[in-house]
């Protein structure tokens, strides 16, 4: 019997975790976090039984504590609640499956406590990996990616030394705009671009999937989570996400993991690693698939992904402003406070303006995530 806390447990990888937990019998769940979703909470504290469960909202959570006082479960709220869910004693896996740099905090909380990781939330490397990676190491504990591009590469690392490795290709769907240019961009709406091609994801980084957005940050995910340097990264576009990604040695030899798409993959691999069990679902039928097709990524137009590239070259403190300012850009495009090709000028703008720190500390990140809010908040 594994344990597991879920942080993010009504998301869209927090709702297929539990799936998992459903499916295979041995998984036990420690705690839950979520936002403010208390009804679909209240279900998964019904089916699962956690002992603790965090809430953001401490309205919320008043309500949910009410709602739930028939069972022993201990409700918290904020972001003490939400350490308390990272650190919880039963669990050896925390699930990373917040959205946003918010995770960054119970991440940390969670590897000083010896937990491993099952890593969805990718903001919190691309900020702090330069401090995640070795306060894991540090601790001894794991960082198992659940993003499917770099679950295949760490599927495709197996048996294998890192230090042989030629360059991470790393593949991407081209997004819901794939084939576009920059003036057919122009009037896209929030509904056109929450249609993603090929995965069913929440929201923000669906959005970050069409501008592109996502495929920097997973270059930055990539080179904390198997060291190489930002040069031995390539992007492929793959449009029929079969490909999850592949990796290139020093012989020349390719190793790829494909499937068809389920997040349900990467999550079962981290949370059994190295174990493979089996997963029920579609698979691939290469003879119905023809073919599968390769494009280079369209840099001038979807600026997420050479804007991330700069922000990583830069490092320091400017992934975090990249990610910021996205993360608020994406939150005022839902809002439709601002159009779809803006979300790239305000990134863009907020790392023109700000003055790099080389190595800076947590408290230097949550700084610097602050200015990008207020200036964001001033400007548009
Ligand atoms: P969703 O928006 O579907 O879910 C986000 C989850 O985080 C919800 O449970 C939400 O609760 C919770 N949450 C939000 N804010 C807080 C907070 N302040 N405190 C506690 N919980 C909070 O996101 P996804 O599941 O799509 O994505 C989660 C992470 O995984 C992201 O970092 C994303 O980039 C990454 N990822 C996602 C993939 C996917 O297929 N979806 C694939 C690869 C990576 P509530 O519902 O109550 O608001
Ligand atoms: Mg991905």
């Amino acid at each position: 019997m594994k344990t597991i806390s879920i942080l993010g447990s009504t998301g869209s990888i927090g709702t297929q975790t539990l799936e998992v937990v459903e499916e295979q019998k041995d998984l036990k769940v420690a705690a839950l976090a979520a936002g403010s979703n208390i009804t679909l909470l209240e279900r998964q504290i019904r089916k699962f039984h956690p002992s603790l469960v965090a809430v953001w909202e401490e309205k919320k959570a008043k309500e949910l504590r009410e709602n739930v006082k028939d069972l022993n479960v201990k409700v918290v709220s904020g972001m003490e609640g939400l350490l308390e869910a990272a650190t919880v004693a039963e669990a050896e896996i925390v699930v990373t499956a917040v959205v946003g740099m918010i995770g960054i905090r119970p991440t940390i909380a969670a590897i000083e406590a010896g937990k491993d990781i099952a890593l969805a939330n990718k903001e919190t490397l691309v900020t702090a990996g330069h401090l995640i990676m070795p306060l894991a190491r540090e601790h001894g504990v794991q960082i198992l990616p659940v993003d499917s591009e770099h679950s295949a590469i760490f599927q495709s690392l197996n048996g294998e030394r890192r230090d042989k490795i030629g360059k991470i290709l790393l593949t991407a769907s081209g997004g819901p705009f794939r084939g576009r240019k920059r003036g057919e961009l122009e009037n896209i709406q929030v509904e056109d671009a929450l249609k993603h091609p090929n995965w069913s994801m929440g929201q923000k980084i669906t959005i970050d999937s069409a501008t592109l957005v996502n495929k920097g940050l997973e270059v930055i995910e990539a080179k904390w989570l198997f060291g190489v340097g930002l040069d031995q990264i390539q992007v492929v576009v793959q449009p029929q996400s079969v490909i999850h990604s592949m990796v290139e040695f020093e012989d020349g030899a390719v190793i790829a993991q494909l499937g068809t798409p389920d997040m349900k993959l990467p999550i079962q691999y981290a949370l059994f690693y190295p174990e493979r069990r089996f997963l029920g679902g579609k698979r691939l039928d290469f003879a119905q698939l023809g073919q599968i097709t390769f494009e280079e990524p369209d840099m001038e137009t979807f600026l997420g992904l050479p804007l991330a590239m700069e922000a990583a070259r830069k490092g320091g403190s400017m992934t975090t402003v990249f990610n910021a300012a996205n993360e608020r850009a994406v939150s005022k495009f839902l809002r439709r406070k601002v159009s779809f090709l803006q979300i790239y000028d305000m990134i863009s703008e907020c790392m023109e303006r700000h003055h790099l720190i080389e190595n800076p500390t947590l408290d230097q990140i949550l700084e610097t995530e602050q200015e990008v809010y207020d200036f964001i908040e001033s400007r548009w």
